[in-house]
């Protein structure tokens, strides 16, 4: 028992919305998943507020290009 149980981060397929997040560099499919939260000036200055300040992004696998969603998701 570690302070980190859980795996090593992997890339992985990624669904928004219902349709598989492709990054728009260079069209690979596996990405890192992190989480974020935004200060609330941050929100503000991307016409957010009111909004939870939460933020999912997806790190590509391969170029390292992020994808922002606002978390959870809203479907
Ligand atoms: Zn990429």
């Amino acid at each position: 028992m570690g302070l980190f149980s859980s795996k090593p981060p992997q890339a992985q397929a990624v669904q928004r919305a219902g349709i598989d997040l492709k990054c728009d560099h260079c069209a690979h499919d596996l990405f890192f998943q992190g989480e974020a939260q935004l200060h609330s000036q941050v929100a503000t200055l991307f016409g957010l507020e009111g909004w939870e300040p939460n933020a999912t992004y997806y790190a590509c696998e391969r170029c390292g290009r992020l994808h922002w969603f606002r978390s959870p998701e809203s479907a």
